[in-house]
């Protein structure tokens, strides 16, 4: 039993939820909610929340901590004393997503990296794929070579002396006076100005310019959920920076009929009792479209629950496209309903003969009715089952029959 469930709810996740579980909801909310795609205070918070959620549960010693201690435990109060220090929220999603990273020393700054994430079907990761992908980037202006106008029109802010910021001095009393600092007016803070007669007309002076790009996407058999492809240097541009990464993140799409498990797929199918003992032959769907067949042969007994395996017809091995995992079928045998009692006979002489039951004298009989799991209180079925002629006008007790 946990203490606290609000770390999970954040991720929309149960207290059992697997490492895979809790990266994938991370994954999910922290991309839904990253404070690029939603600007505004609220979305920040809550992006806050889901990254320092996952920081805590990814983590077996704090989830363990926190499942017996709740967020108290976690940060610190209650004399636990443990008292972690969260990363920022960027660190945890850069971390993740791969970004980031130590950057090396020397070299240029690096802008960072911008993750999207594509929804693509079991059947685009069986086959491979390529999709298309239209984006807005930042690049820098051809025209001015970032520059935001023509050679020297750019000059350092008179008003600021290139730092951006204005100092200003303000009485506030007889003998004392305050600095206060605020951003230079003349130039936004930039510590440049540019001669409006000499600003480039095309990026109006901004430097960079936004354009739009296509990227293709190639999607190769075997990938899974959460793989990240990599476009080197094609985030957005900014002068002086080296441009930062676009980030794919494969997310996979629930599929009618397959289940994924690594390379193996799994399905579940539903036989007839007359199949589950007489045999059949049943085709099966790939997801390239091939119909494969299965047979259980005439003899062979498909039990409930029963679950076999066809080898090769999984997904394919990422890198390894000719090697395949395994097709597993779960079969459940479909009972009727009811059956007519006049053919009970004749069933009785096809199956196997029962076994005598030795009933001793003083056994009792009872009601054997339908099992709800939402019912409370032992032995209140039984007494139901007994009092069951109680409403009866007159509420006269019958005894229950023994036959
Ligand atoms: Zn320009
Ligand atoms: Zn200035």
């Amino acid at each position: 039993m946990v203490k606290e469930t609000a770390y999970y709810e954040i991720l929309g996740v149960p207290p059992t939820a697997s490492e895979s579980e809790l990266k994938k909801a991370y994954r999910k909310m922290a991309l839904k909610y990253h404070p690029d795609k939603n600007p505004g205070a609220e979305a920040e918070e809550k992006f806050k929340a889901i990254s320092q959620a996952y920081e805590v549960l990814a983590d077996p010693k704090k989830r363990e901590i926190y499942d017996k201690g709740g967020e108290e435990a976690i940060k610190g109060g209650g004399g636990g004393g443990h008292g972690f220090d969260f990363h920022s929220p960027m660190d945890i999603f850069d971390m993740f997503f791969g970004g980031g990273g130590p950057r090396r020393p020397q070299g240029p700054r690096k802008g960072k990296d911008v993750v999207h994430q594509i929804k693509v079907s079991l059947e685009d990761l069986y086959n491979g794929s390529t999709r298309k992908l239209a984006l807005q980037k930042n690049v820098i202006c051809a025209k001015c070579e970032g520059r935001g106008g023509k050679e020297g029109a750019v000059q350092k802010c008179g008003n600021c002396r290139g730092t951006g910021v204005q100092v200003r001095i303000q009485q506030i009393g007889p003998g004392m006076v305050q600095q206060i600092q605020s951003r230079c007016h003349e130039c936004r803070g930039e510590g440049e100005v540019i001669d409006p007669k000499l600003r480039c007309k095309t990026c109006n002076g901004q430097k960079i310019i936004k354009e739009r790009k296509i990227l293709e996407v190639h999607i190769d058999k075997g990938m899974k959920d959460g793989q990240q492809i990599r476009f080197s240097g094609e985030g957005d541009q900014e002068p002086g920076l080296e441009p930062g990464d676009i980030v794919i993140v494969l997310d996979e799409k629930e599929h009618g009929q397959f289940q994924r498990r690594g390379t193996d797929l799994i399905m579940q199918n539903e036989v007839l009792l007359v199949e589950a003992l007489c045999g059949f032959q049943k085709t099966i769907k790939t997801l390239d479209n091939r119909q494969l067949i299965i047979t259980a042969l005439p003899g062979e007994v498909i039990k409930d629950k029963a679950v076999k395996c066809v080898m090769g017809e999984g997904m394919p091995v990422y890198r390894d496209p000719f090697e395949k995992g395994r097709l597993i079928i779960q079969f459940s045998v479909k009972f009727p309903e009811k059956i007519d009692p006049g053919i009970i006979p004749k069933l009785e002489s096809c199956l196997p003969a029962r076994e005598e039951e030795i009933i001793p004298d003083d056994a009792e009989n009872v009601v054997m009715m339908n099992y709800n799991p939402e019912a409370d209180h032992a032995g209140r079925g039984r007494a139901e089952a007994y009092d069951s002629d109680d409403d009866q006008p007159g509420g006269q007790r019958v005894q229950c029959a023994s036959h």
